[in-house]
């Protein structure tokens, strides 16, 4: 498979077809499914909680139609077809990836396409409910690039470890190069300012605080990184921003919610 790929990629540089082409525009369902049945790769353990997952979903949609239930009628027919469901969920998560080991995520959009990665981002994008929405975390100087990151970021505990399969990371975080050492250096900075680290904690507390609106407390967090900029990255800093983050996702995705519920509103009433 790994073969195929760079054969594939070799083929799209040099603007001729690739092997995959021929299934695209014929969508010949037999085609598909031979090529999916013969596809081999390899598993993943880390991901595998994710593909039972996707494979009971369909399972359970398909089996919800009279002619999916006329062809699976036995025990061994509805195995095969769960062991099918499991394979296709593996080779098509790995064919969206440019290397043969999973989980490669692409997401396809005109404007996030063109952000790169960076374990320390100063940009999120948050996808939810079909929308792809980009927010500044942090100030942006200008003509600076903007990052946004594909899974790993250097403040989030849980993603610390995260490997990026489809590629070797040259961020400021992981780089050996000049801006990276100056980066990892500033991390490492013993003289972290009293005030700022007063600062994160009473901002930890007014996070907690019941009753006090989200807006409220991520304009607290907002104003805290922006007056810090000069002092990042400290890991105090990188917790600030790490909750923002956490406050920004969910802000986007309530809104999307809320357009979902006036949508379905004006249908149901047609307003
Ligand atoms: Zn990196």
């Amino acid at each position: 498979m790994e073969a195929e790929i760079a054969e594939f990629v070799r083929n799209m540089e040099a603007g001729k077809e690739g092997p995959y082409d021929g299934i695209n525009t014929e969508r010949d369902p037999l085609k598909i499914f031979k090529a999916l049945h013969s596809t081999k790769v390899k598993p993943n353990a880390q991901f595998e909680h994710d593909f039972k997952l996707i494979t009971a979903c369909y399972y359970q949609i398909y089996l919800k139609s009279p002619q999916v239930q006329a062809i699976f009628r036995k025990r061994a027919h509805r195995n095969f077809m769960l062991r099918c469901l499991h394979h296709y969920a593996l080779v098509t998560w790995t064919l969206q990836s440019d290397t043969p080991r999973p989980p490669g995520v692409s997401t396809i959009s005109p404007i996030t396409s063109l952000l790169n990665h960076s374990c320390d981002p100063n940009a999120l994008t948050v996808i939810h409910s079909g929308r792809i929405v980009t927010v500044i975390l942090r100030p942006v100087r200008e003509g600076a690039q903007i990052f946004t990151s594909y899974g790993r970021r250097w403040w989030d505990p849980k993603l610390a470890d995260y490997e990026l399969s489809s590629f070797a990371c040259q961020c400021v975080v992981c780089g050996n190069h000049p801006p990276g050492q100056k980066w990892r250096a500033a991390l490492q900075r013993a003289d972290v300012p009293k005030p700022i680290l007063l600062e994160v904690s009473q901002i930890a507390k007014l996070v907690e605080r019941p009753g006090l609106v989200d807006a409220a407390k991520m304009d607290a967090m907002k104003q805290f990184i922006k007056r810090h900029t000069r002092a990042y990255p400290l890991p105090a800093l990188g917790e600030i921003v790490r909750l923002y983050a956490v406050f920004l996702e969910d802000a986007v995705q309530s809104e999307n919610e809320t357009r979902e519920r006036l949508t379905v509103r004006a249908e149901l009433l047609g307003d």
